[in-house]
């Protein structure tokens, strides 16, 4: 009797042997034994290797959903993710980083010292001044109320345009609107003989218009930067750029408060870009957002050490009293030039 129901008693393996061959029916036969929403439930709570491919079973194995999230979603994913680290994210990176390296340095010289529309603009101004045309300052009042263009030519049309052209709010000829009226693509690509950048487009009417902007404001410059400093300069997005890091780069322009300013305004007659601010300033105010680090107000300043460019902690040019005097023998602060007196030779050698 007592091994009678010893042989009854259920081992432990004994009823893992029986969930063993229920489970079987369930994963394998499930749908024909429990129907088919019964044991999906059962094998879709379980990490079941209820294959998929066996059409009698209630579920799935989670390895087929799993496959397919990684090939489908996740691959998908790391290729667009792929896509947007090559294709955006790097080059966007590799830019900032470059003007950023770039502006740590030289900051707002390379408007001064580097830009070519910067330089072409100088030379037509300095054909004026030969030619004897007048030169007109641009008032404080007016200043006042160009100074906030160039911040709406950046957000405007080096932002946000081309963000919406991308999203395909507004038509694709909006994809490049600040080099479609740049001046600097214009005049650049005609000094290389290259006359294609200034015909109109005629792909569409916008396309079009756009282009006939572009050269009407280039005409506009041109002819401008005869009787204006810099006329461009003014509205120029890259001026706003450089704004927005001036203070961070190791080239700057230093006025401290100083007794020995006279408060002339040699300074600002001097200065490109009407900048009364180094007149009547020091410190940050003095160094400007519209200032293109030129140096022409420390080159014209009569007094020592008054304003200085500067480099880091290095000083590369101070204002002096006797560079002042010099300069003035060649030009006047607002680039008049002193007339050249023409000597003939008379006939018997003398002048
Ligand atoms: S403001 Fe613009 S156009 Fe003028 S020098 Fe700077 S980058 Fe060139
Ligand atoms: S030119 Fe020199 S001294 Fe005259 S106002 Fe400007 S900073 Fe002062
Ligand atoms: S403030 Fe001085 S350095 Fe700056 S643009 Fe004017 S003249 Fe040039």
């Amino acid at each position: 009797m007592a091994e009678a129901m010893k042989s009854l008693f259920p081992t432990m393996s004994r009823v893992r042997l029986w969930v063993q061959i229920v489970m079987l029916f369930v994963t394998v036969w499930g749908a024909s034994v429990v129907g088919h929403y019964s044991a999906e439930k059962i094998s879709d709570a379980l990490p079941a290797l209820s294959c998929a491919y066996d059409t009698q079973n209630g579920g799935y194995c989670v390895l087929v959903p799993l496959q397919h999230q990684v090939h489908h979603r996740v691959g998908t994913a790391l290729v667009k993710a792929q896509e947007v680290t090559l294709k955006v994210l790097l080059p966007l990176a590799m830019t900032m980083l470059t003007f950023l390296a770039f502006f740590f340095v030289l900051g707002k010289a390379f408007c001064g010292w580097v830009c070519p529309l910067g330089t072409l603009q100088e030379l037509v101004q300095r054909v004026g001044r030969r030619f004897g045309l007048p030169l007109h300052a641009v008032a404080a009042d007016k200043l006042g109320r160009v100074r906030p263009v160039k911040w709406l030519m950046l957000l405007g049309l080096v932002l946000l345009l081309p963000l919406l052209t991308g999203m395909g709010v507004t038509a694709h000829e909006f994809g490049n609107p600040y080099c479609d009226v740049c001046p600097s693509r214009l005049a650049t690509t005609l000094l290389t003989g290259n006359t294609e950048e200034i015909a109109l487009k005629t792909q569409s009417p916008l396309a079009f218009a756009i282009g006939a902007l572009g050269n009407t404001l280039f005409g506009f410059i041109a002819v401008g930067a005869l009787a204006i400093r810099q006329p461009f300069c003014r509205i120029c997005p890259m001026l706003a750029l450089n704004a927005v890091f001036r203070h961070a780069s190791l080239a700057r322009l230093v006025k401290r408060q100083h007794d020995k300013c006279e408060k002339c305004g040699i300074c600002t007659k001097a200065c490109p870009m009407d900048i009364t601010e180094i007149h009547t300033e020091h410190g940050r105010k003095a160094y400007h957002d519209d200032c293109t680090l030129c140096g022409r107000c420390a080159e014209f300043c009569p007094d020592d050490d008054v304003i200085q460019v500067k480099l880091g902690p290095f000083a590369l040019f101070r204002s002096s009293r006797d560079y002042y005097k010099k300069r003035m023998t060649g030009e006047m602060p607002d680039g008049t030039v002193k007339p050249v007196r023409i000597v003939r030779k008379s006939p018997q050698g003398g002048a």
